[in-house]
């Protein structure tokens, strides 16, 4: 256990003997002991201890020392005003980090004042706008064992999104854990390790919290029976142990956050499955740089939305793309019919434009952080709402025309927010100029008192000048002695009787008037009561607002649903997709593009493909950087938008329901993503083997290579086999080992393709045509060329080449004894020579990557 957590050693060893406050640190950090304790000392946040010295390290800020009569203890503290980004440095050192405020007034308390953890922040749970930089999603999981089933639960608690699954199989909750990589999960009894990603903070959390009575209670409480919402018991478990979870993060005080109202639970065989490697390997969300420059992924070609509520639906629909057609058809509908009203798309998204992040809004209203400025911009995005439902008015499809129901104004709320509201209100809750003039009559009172009470100050300057005849008196205010009337020396004898002396300064003395003083203290009462007043309304309002958090949310994410789809009619239209067809039994591209590489070259050129059930496998080949991977990912991604009810980049596409995309990349292919051992690449290969089925879509890019050829070969042999006899799924595999053209042509539901390259003299051009057949030769050493290798190296590569393709028949690969004979019959060489064109005899160059080539060719030449 780590010594910063819990209380400290020195202060537990005597708890009765510390002084009030440290006993108080004392018992917070005993319970809330999963968090450094950051204990508000009027304006710092103290940490005492082995904490204070686990923070100084972290921060970098001073260790210092409290002393006490019960010993000294060390002590580190940060300002309150800049502790965001302490907290935040906390955060990424691994550690939850408790606030503990001070509750209470300092000076209306007596004895010690009293303090209470008001929230806990966590990686998973921020809601602070200051720590959450993006609009995405950011979850917190929980995941339950029970009786062999596991159930998994995801929350936003920024926004309210609550969602829950269950499976059977430790492999389904790593793909569901993969799809929302959560920032954070807490794991009950029994849960199966390595289904979380590396950079997500893993707990084994409170098991009074994952029992099953008391997660059931707390579903219950919240959305009511978990038998309407939950399949499971294991299900009910990991939700239970997240609300409760979620509730700790709040602090003592809040109990039941009301803002979470909905549950939604799915099926995982309801979306297509997209493990962790798929969603990496084809760039849906990541974007892998390459050579250093930051690279796009899919996302970012797809998204036009135009509100942060459009951007986290988007990537919802791409981390789960549909598997049932009626519903990827309604969603296609409504694509196409946008994508053909530029009109109707230009006013939705002006208007959508004007939509702030009403999830965060309502979510933060419901936690009682909204303050007014959050209220009126949640009025401003109401006030939208009528427009873009009159902006469906016309539409046809099923699903807009639904949506158009769902965009209730909530004209009470947007009312009660304008008439209680200030049109530009202040930020600060307690210093008035937040509650709009003729909304409560007492407030009204008060101001008017206020005012009239400045009034009679303003009048007064013009006033005594007149009683007393001198020209130069003035009416000010310092905030030590508040009002006065300044009188210069020379006319200090016209002063009259009832001024009262306040101050005395080098040319003039300051008075007061007993009815100045009566004025001024009617004022000051008037604007404090006033401002009192106005919180007291503030809360109201915002307690009411919070009671429409449920209809809120449900309009907020209609206005997202129509956000996304007007998204994916833009790019539909704009960049010349076409409506897929699904639900077909066989995979027919034309002219299909990949809709990222499409965005990052001059000229993309399309390429058809059709993979039938009878003929569902095709083995690619072809030189290096010819086109073969960008093609296999282009049909993946086609199959993903498809599903998630996008057009696709193609001239026209059919294809059927896929169940799940798997992707392997051969792991020397993948060496930026840090993945590089043959170990990762056979794990995740044999997922597939055990999962795909004939719905299935695998796409094998250069499996086999991180071993020895011999070896590579047999595997890619066997699995292409495997995948062509046992399994049928539809099959991309490309593939530097050339001896499995023939594999292809042996099977009958296999065929060959390949990207050609045009060589015209010493320059090689790759032309990005897929063509049936296999490849003929291989280009390492124009790539070599093209990379900047020294000409003479290249030359001497090339000689090579030449002399051994007159020595051996390098397209079969044979390394055959004979050609060796035969370079050694030739004669006239020296041993070395020999020795080298023998070896060069063997090399299968068809089967080498560039680098190996050069390599050995630079070992031949020194050898020479
Ligand atoms: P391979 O897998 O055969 O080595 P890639 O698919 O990685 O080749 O493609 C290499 C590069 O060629 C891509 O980064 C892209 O710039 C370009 N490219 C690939 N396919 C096409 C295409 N159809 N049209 C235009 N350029 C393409
Ligand atoms: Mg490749």
């Amino acid at each position: 256990m780590d010594a910063a957590l819990g209380p400290p050693q020195a202060m537990a060893a005597q708890r009765e003997e510390l002084t009030p406050m440290m006993a108080q640190y004392h018992d917070l950090c005993a319970e809330y002991d999963d968090s450094l304790v950051l204990f508000q000392v009027g304006d710092f946040y103290e940490l005492f201890c082995e904490a204070a010295e686990t923070a100084a390290r972290i921060l970098e800020i001073a260790l210092t020392k409290r002393e006490d009569s019960t010993g000294t203890y060390p002590m580190a503290g940060i300002p309150i005003d800049s502790a965001e980004s302490y907290i935040e440095s906390l955060l990424e050192a691994g550690y939850r980090v408790a606030v503990a405020d001070q509750v209470e007034d300092p000076d209306e308390a007596s004895g010690v004042v009293e303090r209470a953890v008001t929230r806990v922040v966590t990686p998973g749970t921020l809601t602070e706008s200051e720590l959450l930089r993006s609009d995405d999603n950011n979850f917190v999981a929980a995941l339950a064992h029970d009786d062999g089933s596991y159930g998994l639960a995801f929350l936003d608690v920024s926004t309210g999104d609550f969602v829950a699954t269950g499976t059977g199989t430790r492999e389904t909750v790593r793909d569901e854990v993969a799809r929302f990589d959560p920032a954070e999960a807490i794991v009950g009894p029994e849960a199966p390790e390595g289904v979380f990603a590396d950079g997500c903070m893993v707990t084994g959390y409170d098991p009074e919290a994952f029992a099953a009575d008391a997660a059931r209670e707390r579903v219950t409480d919240y959305f009511g029976s978990p038998e309407t919402h939950l399949a499971g018991r294991a299900e009910v478990r990991a939700c239970g142990a997240l609300l409760a979870y979620a509730e700790y993060t709040r602090g003592g005080e809040h109990g039941r956050l009301d803002y979470l109202n909905h549950l939604t639970r799915y099926d995982p065989r309801e979306y297509m499955v997209l493990d962790g490697v798929a969603l990496r390997s084809l760039e849906l969300f990541e974007r892998r740089s390459v050579h250093g420059s930051e690279g796009t992924a899919l996302v970012d070609v797809l998204d036009e939305t135009a509100c942060a509520l459009g951007g986290r639906e988007l990537k919802d629909w791409l981390r789960r793309p549909l598997v049932d057609r009626e519903r990827i058809e309604a969603r296609l509908d409504a694509v196409e019919e946008l994508s053909e009203d530029p009109l109707t798309r230009d006013t939705l998204r002006g208007l959508l434009a004007d939509v702030y992040d009403l999830e965060r809004l309502v979510s933060r209203v419901s936690r009682r952080r909204a303050d007014a400025r959050d209220l009126r911009s949640l009025k401003a995005t109401l006030d939208v709402v009528p427009e873009v439902r009159a902006g469906l008015d016309d539409a046809e499809s099923a699903l807009l025309r639904d949506l158009r129901e769902r965009l209730d104004g909530l004209a009470d709320v947007r009312e009660l927010v304008g008439e209680a509201i200030q049109e530009d209100p202040e930020r600060e809750l307690t210093e008035g100029g937040i509650i709009a003039d003729g909304y409560d009559e007492r407030l009204d009172e008060l101001r008017a008192t206020e005012r009239e009470g400045q009034q009679w100050i303003d009048d007064l300057e013009a006033q005594e000048r007149e009683r007393t005849g001198v020209d130069s008196l003035k009416v000010g205010h310092n905030s030590v002695h508040g009002y006065y009337i300044e009188v210069t020396n020379p006319n200090l004898d016209r002063v009259p009787e009832n001024y009262e002396r306040r101050q005395t300064l080098k040319n003039s003395e300051r008075f007061v008037t007993p009815a100045l003083k009566e004025r001024e203290e009617e004022i000051l009462n008037a604007s404090a009561r006033a401002d009192e007043r106005e919180l007291d309304l503030f809360r109201e309002v915002r307690r009411d607002v919070g009671e429409s958090a449920e209809r809120i949310q449900d309009v907020a994410d209609a206005l997202a649903v129509v956000d996304v789809l007007v998204s994916l009619a833009s790019v539909a239209a704009q960049y010349d997709y076409c409506r897929p067809e699904v639900g077909g039994d066989a995979v027919e591209i034309a002219g299909g593009r990949h809709p990222v590489v499409e965005r990052t070259v001059e000229s993309f050129v399309p390429n058809d493909l059709t993979l039938t059930r009878d003929a569902p496998v095709a083995v690619i080949t072809g030189p290096n950087m010819s086109g073969k991977s960008t093609y296999m990912r282009q049909a993946a991604l086609v199959a993903v938008l498809a599903q998630l009810g996008s057009f696709v980049p193609a001239e026209s596409a059919s294809l059927p329901l896929v169940d799940r995309v798997f992707t392997r990349v051969g792991a020397s292919d993948d060496i930026a993503g840090g993945r590089s051992t043959f170990m990762v690449e056979m794990t995740e290969l044999a997922d597939i083997l055990r999962d795909a089925t004939e719905d299935s879509l695998v796409v094998l890019d250069e499996v086999g290579r991180g071993t020895s050829t011999a070896d590579g070969f047999a595997i890619a042999r066997a699995i292409t086999e495997h995948v062509h006899d046992e399994v049928g799924a539809y099959t991309l595999f490309a593939t530097h080992h050339h001896d499995l053209t023939a594999v292809a042509e042996d099977l009958a539901g296999a065929k060959n393709l390949h990207f050609r390259a045009e060589r015209e003299d010493e320059d090689v051009t790759f032309v990005h045509e897929v063509a049936e057949g296999a490849a003929t030769a291989s280009y390492g050493i124009e790539v070599a060329r093209e990379a900047g290798v020294p000409p003479s190296v290249v030359e001497r590569a090339r000689e090579l080449v030449v002399e051994n393709a007159e020595n051996a028949d390098v397209e079969a690969g044979e390394a055959s004894e004979s050609t060796a004979t035969a370079a050694s019959a030739d004669g006239g060489r020296a041993d070395a020579g020999s020795d080298v064109l023998d070896e060069l005899a063997r090399l299968n160059l068809a089967e080498m990557t560039p680098i190996e080539a050069l390599t050995t060719l630079n070992r031949l030449q020194r050898e020479l």
